[in-house]
């Protein structure tokens, strides 16, 4: 059944530990986060196998439907004040900034008799999640009072919102407030996350005192979300996608009659480019946002509705019931691993 999704694990797992000794080498832990690929648990155990400290998640139902597992299960959302029973009881350490929901986890802790570990997420300029600069010495004075919290450090989150990319200067802003909490309180702090893979663009000048990163996308398709550029020594082809053709007629390129908007209220206009082959795949905005896929033939991507992607097949010869492959960017394979519609194959 199509749209199948195949997946080559052993170069999944090549990237993951290329990217681990690279970080390792600087003294950076490396936590891998599943939710690109909605941790799919033989994944989640190939990357447990590999002796990480923590393997990160956004949702507490990733983290649910996993066997057990030799690293520690970092949540990397907020927690939600209505989920903190199963926060506690399917993850180990979390992302948090709100100091109600850091009382309220400390709580459920002694209820449930655990420690839970926490990173204080600080605001950088991205305007997600985190604490203003100001406000973050104050609320670590919360923290330390709290008995079955294990505070482990700062984090910045950033590539999210705002667009705003980690440089030296924010990075440093970061390990310079943390030594001023460590300071102020007579404690040693161990983490200090410096983000996603939206830092991977400077692999080896991040500055002394970054000890841990959160990172999907480099691991998973060999690119890191600042530049959109590649990282060397990794494979960029861990995933890809078939799908099946369903229609290939020669029709005009420009549609006529009464136009109006299209299925999702979108104006649409379109260049008349004469006759062309255009194929129908059997695969639309239901399976996966259609612009990010990336075609391997000469054919050309067209539009998509809820159950169909419209592509010119130029000349390539594809005729109905043949198969295309595609790459695609980040936003195709959390749509693909998401939707109940897709068939996954793990390859060796
Ligand atoms: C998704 C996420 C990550 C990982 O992002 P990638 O771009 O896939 O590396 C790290 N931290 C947080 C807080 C996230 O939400």
């Amino acid at each position: 059944m199509y749209p199948k999704l195949i997946i080559k694990k052993s170069k999944l797992r090549d990237n993951a530990l290329t990217i681990k000794n690279l970080l390792e080498e600087q003294g950076i832990d490396l936590s891998p986060v599943t939710k690109g690929f909605s941790a799919i648990p033989e994944l989640v155990e190939m990357y447990d196998s590999l002796g990480f400290n923590y393997i990160a998640d956004s949702r507490i139902l990733n983290f649910k439907k996993q066997g057990p597992l030799h690293a520690k299960r970092l949540l990397i959302r907020l927690p939600s004040l209505s989920e903190l029973e199963d926060v506690i009881r399917y993850s180990d350490a979390c992302l948090i900034s709100e100091p109600v929901v850091i009382k309220a986890l400390n709580e459920e802790a002694k209820k449930q008799g655990k420690d839970y570990e926490i990173i204080l997420m600080v605001e950088i300029g991205d305007l997600r999640e985190g604490l203003l600069k100001e406000d973050v010495i104050p609320a670590v004075e919360e923290i330390l009072k709290l008995e079955n919290i294990t505070f482990l450090g700062l984090g910045i989150n950033t590539n999210c919102y705002g667009g705003v990319i980690p440089t030296k200067e924010n990075l440093t802003e970061l390990i310079e407030l943390r030594k001023k909490v460590e300071e102020t309180y007579h404690i040693s702090l161990p983490i200090t996350s410096g983000g996603n893979s939206g830092t991977m663009y400077m692999p080896q000048g991040l500055p002394e005192g970054i000890t841990h990163l959160r990172i999907g996308e480099t691991i998973l398709l060999g690119t890191e979300s600042s530049l959109g550029n590649r990282v060397e020594n990794l494979h960029y082809d861990v995933f890809s996608v078939e799908l099946e053709i369903i229609e290939v007629q020669r029709k005009p390129s420009k549609p006529w009659g009464k136009i109006e908007k299209n299925a999702f209220g979108e104006t649409v206009s379109f260049e008349d480019k004469g006759e062309m082959n255009r194929g129908i795949l059997a695969c639309g905005r239901q399976d996966l946002p259609f612009e990010k896929l990336i075609p391997l033939d000469d054919i050309e991507l067209l539009g998509s509705s809820s159950d169909h992607i419209i592509v010119d097949l130029k000349d390539t010869g594809y005729k109905v019931g043949d198969i295309l492959t595609f790459h695609f960017t980040y936003g195709a394979l959390l749509g693909l691993t998401t939707s109940a519609y897709t068939t996954i194959e793990i390859q060796e």
